[in-house]
């Protein structure tokens, strides 16, 4: 599918799992894409992929939280290719594993600082670059647990409830301006992150992968292509009636 000719994406976090994955799909569907991270060999090594497919996509360097890069690097990429269209707000970590009355203020605000001032800071500063060629898509990933509780990693699980509360509000506010604004809810999906998860637990990380497998009614946990799916959906305009929406991609976790 070719949806996306003549498009302009910008994926945080995009060097792994679920972002990379999304960044290769837009590019197959036609978009110029923006691979931004922190994990700059990664990242690069997107790149070069989605070179080699034919496609067109840069790397650059983006923390999402230092909103001056965030606002340089979205300026750069309009400066390089002339407009925005999508903005893919992935970039996310897990955070510490704790009772809430065991967390400090400092690891809570670091969760906080990256999933949801994080997709902020992008938000804020694609939106008058979208604005400029008439519309867009913001796509926020927030997870089954931004919908459902969970008993583990906390400030992980309020931040994807904020994403999804977010996204329910600019989509609101930025209806008037044709920018669209959808999240995403992945269940499961083996990526670095999850994998993480499985290394830090104690069962060891072949039993944790079994376990979430089981949780899944559709027998496995996802791919992050899965989702990438999903988010080319969402950027095309085939999603052209969808906003405020939540994409629930889970297997039928939550079903
Ligand atoms: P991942 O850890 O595999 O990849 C995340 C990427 O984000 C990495 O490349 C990392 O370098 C980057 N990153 C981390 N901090 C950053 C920062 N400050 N600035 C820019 N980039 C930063 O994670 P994933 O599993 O692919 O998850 C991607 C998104 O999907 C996250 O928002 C996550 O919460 C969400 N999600 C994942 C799952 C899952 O099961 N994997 C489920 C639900 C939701």
């Amino acid at each position: 599918m070719n949806r996306l000719t003549g498009q302009v994406a910008v994926v945080t976090g995009g060097a792994k799992g679920i972002g990379a994955a999304a960044c290769e799909r837009l590019a197959r569907e036609g978009a110029k894409v923006a691979v931004t991270d922190v994990a700059d060999d990664a990242g690069r090594q997107v790149v070069d992929a989605i070179e080699k497919a034919g496609g067109t996509a840069a790397y650059w360097r983006l923390d999402v939280t230092d909103e001056n890069a965030v606002a340089r690097v979205l300026a750069e990429v309009v400066d390089t290719w002339g407009r925005l269209d999508t903005m893919v707000n992935n970039a996310g970590i897990a955070g510490i594993n704790a009772e809430p009355h065991e967390i400090s203020a400092e690891d809570w605000n670091t969760v906080i600082n990256v999933n949801v001032n994080g997709v902020f800071y992008c938000t804020k500063h694609a939106v008058g670059h979208m604005r400029a060629n008439g519309g867009g898509s913001i796509i926020n990933l927030s997870s089954i647990y931004g919908i459902i509780g969970a008993r583990d990693i906390p400030p992980y699980h309020a931040s994807k409830g904020a994403v999804r509360e977010m996204t329910k509000t600019d989509a609101l506010f930025y209806a008037k301006d044709k920018i669209r604004v959808n999240s995403v809810h992945p269940g499961f999906i083996w990526t670095p992150l999850v994998e993480d998860l499985g290394k830090n637990s104690p069962q060891g990380v072949e039993a944790f992968r079994k376990e979430l497998d089981s949780r899944h009614p559709i027998g496995h946990v996802g791919e992050p292509e899965d989702i990438a799916a999903g988010i080319a959906f969402l950027a095309s305009d085939d999603a052209k009636f969808m906003t405020g929406s939540e994409l629930v991609i889970d297997g039928g976790y939550t079903a």
